[in-house]
């Protein structure tokens, strides 16, 4: 055994789709990554990583990785291949590329790809390979875009919001639609010390979790009535004289028309229409809009359904009707993201974009991949697992198998995607290359070097799309720039938020937080408008789903993160799947397992408009009365009956920005034949 002495610990960035980019310490020990702590130092991450991510070594070392480039040898789906070289792949897939540009054009290639590393480098700069080819633009819009949109509607460009540091100094603190505790538990340290200091804590939420039971109250809201819940808060506000006149006489814009739509939601109308009791409402409504610093925490599962965009720019508006942004730790925030103005032009390719370039819906892939005629011929896939997370999960999967379609996948392990790819590339994790990181829960920015070496013959993703435009003979010299290069080139930005921050002192401090203006209240001097109004108009409203509930389908679905299981990107650690209960589930509340004839722990069939599924059922009042909830999405080919959750959902968009409607789903359970538990993939 070795002696602890031979151990380094190097300082790295979490690569994975959360608000937090914690700081973390990597231990190496002879080239292995053998464990993972949080940075103690960073003034957000304070020392812990989350269960998910200890266990990142795990997935790292694990001994299914793609180590070697890989063709197709089985039918599309089987997922049989063959080892082959670097050089046999890329010069395969440049001729067939060739080809395809020549007989069809730019126009039918599509690169997808999201959220599987947050690094800038990795994960965005590849798009300026694909924007030289004059490629499909892709819409990001699987999971922030409304919100986004929301905000912005409101707010305008480059969405911020309170600083969590402030939250110290926030009285009354609402977590709206997002289970903190789980999917940005950095910032339970600071509610916590808030509430010391005495703040009070409402979490609305359908599901009852663990931030449910953190919270000093919890109203299980029926889902998608969140706009009305907001309208009736205003309409409340506005009745009571508890807004802020003197702010929005200054910085808001159609208050009138935001006090005609918020009439009909009298506190005890809402108080039946979402569910929430009566007095409670009544008295969080005065708490709120005069303990002066309050503050609005926003999760995206709130604006994953028809009315999404509606409902989040309702929530969002309450801070400005109270002045809340003039207050210390007042405000709100759904994402921190806007903060960070890099220059991106060249380093992503937007200087090469075609200003004709179709676009396409990413949460539309299905079709995309199936229409008539058939317009995509090359589709890339990296950062991403479709075949798992795009809507309509079966015919994404029919589409996928079109035998004319070349598909290349970049992963880091065989994923259900990676079986349909035509050449599947072994990519390098966020521990074997350098890059950037942003964040969307906090205003640090940060660099990472490699710790590791990469494993087996992978490779960053940025480094294939320089092979393949040296070989389809594009000349575009920002793919080539080094990682200094890129460096100097986002942070070349007049942006005053990165004034004083360069690569060098990035390099060498590793979290720089932005250069915000002291004390930091977003919006307390008006919106990002160019009038600086907060627009209040045209104003929210309440939208019905179109997406029914009736007798055959009568049950609302939803897929919030779990502790564990919260993507795909670990859904294939053995140490994960055991404790995620080795097997996915239906929570279903006891009334309701009652009306469907199942009991705890039995083999369930889910079923929508769209598909059918297999899960075990949970039978608990963390499920709100007529809501089923699946927690985390599980890989297909590691649940019962490899499907994935989303064979139940559908291509239909919400009402700002585009979005998936993951939330909207609805679903009959009902007894099915009994099923073999997942077996551990090692
Ligand atoms: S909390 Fe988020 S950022 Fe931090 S280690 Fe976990 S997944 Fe990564």
């Amino acid at each position: 055994m070795k002696s602890q002495s031979t151990i380094r610990v190097l300082p790295s960035v979490c690569a994975l789709d959360c608000p937090d980019a914690c700081a973390l310490n990597i231990q190496v020990d002879a080239g292995k990554v053998v464990g993972l702590t949080g940075d103690p130092k960073h003034p957000i991450t304070r020392g812990f990583a989350c269960v998910k991510t200890a266990r990142y070594p795990e997935r790292q070392e694990q001994s299914d990785r793609l180590l070697h480039p890989m063709r197709r040898t089985g039918r599309k789906g089987e997922g049989k291949f063959e080892q082959v070289t670097w050089e046999t792949a890329l010069d395969e897939i440049s001729e067939r590329l060739k080809t395809i540009l020549k007989t069809y054009g730019g126009q039918s290639v599509l690169p997808y790809h999201y959220a599987g590393t947050m690094g800038v480098i990795q994960g965005d700069t590849p798009s300026t390979f694909f924007r030289a080819l004059g490629a499909l633009e892709l819409d990001q819009t699987i999971c922030a875009t409304t919100g986004g949109s929301a905000w912005e509607a409101n707010y305008g460009p480059n969405k911020i919001g309170t600083d969590p540091e402030d939250l110290v100094h926030s009285r009354y603190i609402v977590l709206w639609g997002i289970n903190v505790l789980r999917s940005n538990s950095h910032l339970a340290p600071i509610l916590k010390e808030a509430r010391k200091r005495g703040a009070k804590i409402l979490h609305i939420d359908p599901y009852r979790n663990e931030t449910s039971r953190f919270a000093d109250e919890h109203w299980q809201i029926r889902v998608g009535t969140d706009a009305a819940l907001a309208l009736a808060i205003g309409r409340e506000i506005l009745a009571q004289g508890w807004e802020d006149r003197s702010y929005l006489e200054s910085f808001a814009t159609g208050i009138e028309e935001y006090r005609k739509a918020c009439e009909p939601w009298t506190l005890e109308r809402a108080a039946r229409f979402c569910d929430v009791p009566l007095e409670s409402l009544r008295a969080m409504v005065a708490q709120y809009a005069t303990s002066r610093s309050s503050f609005i925490k926003i999760g995206y599962g709130m604006t994953r359904n028809e009315g999404g965009g509606n409902a989040c720019r309702a929530v969002t508006l309450l801070p400005a009707l109270i002045g809340a942004w003039k207050h210390l730790g007042g405000g709100s925030v759904i994402s921190t993201s806007g903060a960070f103005q890099l220059n991106r032009h060249q380093i992503t390719g937007l200087a090469r974009r075609k200003p004709d370039a179709r676009h396409v819906n990413m949460n539309c892939l299905a079709s995309e991949l199936l229409g008539e005629p058939q317009g995509i011929h090359a589709l890339f896939v990296y950062n991403s697992n479709p075949a798992a997370v795009a809507p309509d999960s079966a015919r994404v999967r029919q589409g996928l198998s079109r035998a004319s379609l070349l598909t290349v996948v970049l992963e880091h392990f065989q994923t259900d995607t990676a079986d349909y790819a035509d050449y599947l590339l072994p990519a390098t994790t966020f521990l074997e290359h350098p890059d950037v990181y942003t964040s969307y829960g906090h205003y640090y920015l940060q660099y990472a070097d490699a710790v590791v070496a990469p494993r087996g013959q992978s490779k960053p993703n940025r480094w294939v799309f320089q092979e393949l435009a040296r070989r389809l003979g594009i000349d575009v010299p920002e793919l080539h720039w080094g990682t200094d290069a890129l460096i100097d080139r986002m942070l070349d930005s007049p942006n005053p938020w990165l004034e004083g921050i360069d690569r060098e002192k990035l390099q060498k401090e590793r979290s720089v937080k932005l250069t915000l203006p002291e004390p930091f209240r977003p919006y307390a001097q008006g919106s990002h408008h160019p009038d600086k109004k907060i627009r209040f108009v045209p104003p929210p409203e309440q939208i019905e789903f179109q997406e029914e509930l009736n007798q055959e389908y009568p049950l609302r679905l939803i897929s919030p993160p779990g502790a564990v299981v919260v993507n795909t990107t670990m859904g294939n650690v053995p140490s994960i799947i055991k404790l995620a209960g080795s097997e996915p589930t239906l929570l279903i509340h006891p009334e309701d397992a009652a009306d469907c004839q199942i009991a705890d722990g039995q083999a369930i069939q889910v079923t929508s408009r769209y598909g059918s599924i297999q899960r075990k059922a949970v039978v608990t009042e963390d499920a709100k009365r007529g809501v089923v909830i699946s927690v985390g999405q599980w890989w297909p080919k590691l649940s019962p009956d490899k499907k994935s959750l989303n064979d139940l959902t559908s291509e239909r968009l919400t009402d700002l920005g585009g979005g998936s409607t993951f939330g909207n789903v609805a679903v009959r359970v009902s007894a099915a034949n009994a099923f073999t538990p997942v077996q551990s993939p090692v």
